[in-house]
């Protein structure tokens, strides 16, 4: 899902938390729904080495060719649960609403995920540092088209694609920081090898 789309979710999420608490809470609850999607620009920071100007931000960021695997450092189930021992441990019940906040933004993207592309996307912090480890090894190697393609060609991918009934070449090229061609896309079997070169 859009930040935007995030952010009135937040608002009217935090309308019971402003009835029966206080606005700080409510603030903190809307804050937390919609900066988490903040960790798709760290990463592309991360990754291309350079910090983008604010005022070019989002627009660099969709238009972004990279299409291999993402570490995303709070679209995870890690987060939750580390949100959630230590709203916990703390005992200050304000993290219970950031805890909330967090998982009410990761259900709203994995349905949204599913919808638009037929893939859950959030997974786990560690299998995301793993799939980036095995990426940098293979374009330090030479391989990164071949990486993408075997990623691509996945059985998993072949899975979800069995699942989509939807022509996705036709949606939007940007959701949820997800783009179109992403290789975690379920796949159209039937594309020629030849037409995903460009891709690549
Ligand atoms: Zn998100």
């Amino acid at each position: 899902m859009q930040a935007k789309q995030h952010l009135a979710v937040g608002m009217i999420g935090a309308l019971p938390i402003l009835m029966w608490s206080s606005s700080t809470e409510a603030a903190v609850f809307i804050a937390a729904s919609v900066l988490i999607d903040s960790d798709h620009i760290l990463f592309q920071w991360f990754h291309s080495r350079k910090i983008t100007p604010l005022n070019h931000l989002i627009k660099s960021y969709v238009t972004w060719d990279y299409f291999g695997p993402r570490i995303l450092i709070f679209h995870n189930y890690e987060t939750l649960v580390f949100l959630a021992c230590y709203a916990v441990y703390s005992e200050i019940f304000l993290f219970y609403y950031v805890f909330l906040a967090v998982f009410l933004h990761l259900f709203l993207d994995q349905i949204g995920n599913y919808l638009t592309f037929r893939v859950f996307r959030i997974r786990t912090l560690l299998g995301d540092i793993v799939r980036y480890q095995r990426y940098l090894s293979a374009r330090n190697a030479g391989k990164e088209r071949e990486f993408l393609i075997a990623r691509r060609d996945s059985w998993i991918n072949y899975v979800l694609g069995r699942f989509s009934d939807k022509n996705l070449d036709e949606k939007s090229p940007y959701l949820g920081g997800i783009q179109l061609t992403y290789p975690e896309q379920p796949i159209n079997k039937s594309k020629k090898d030849s037409e995903w070169q460009d891709f690549f």
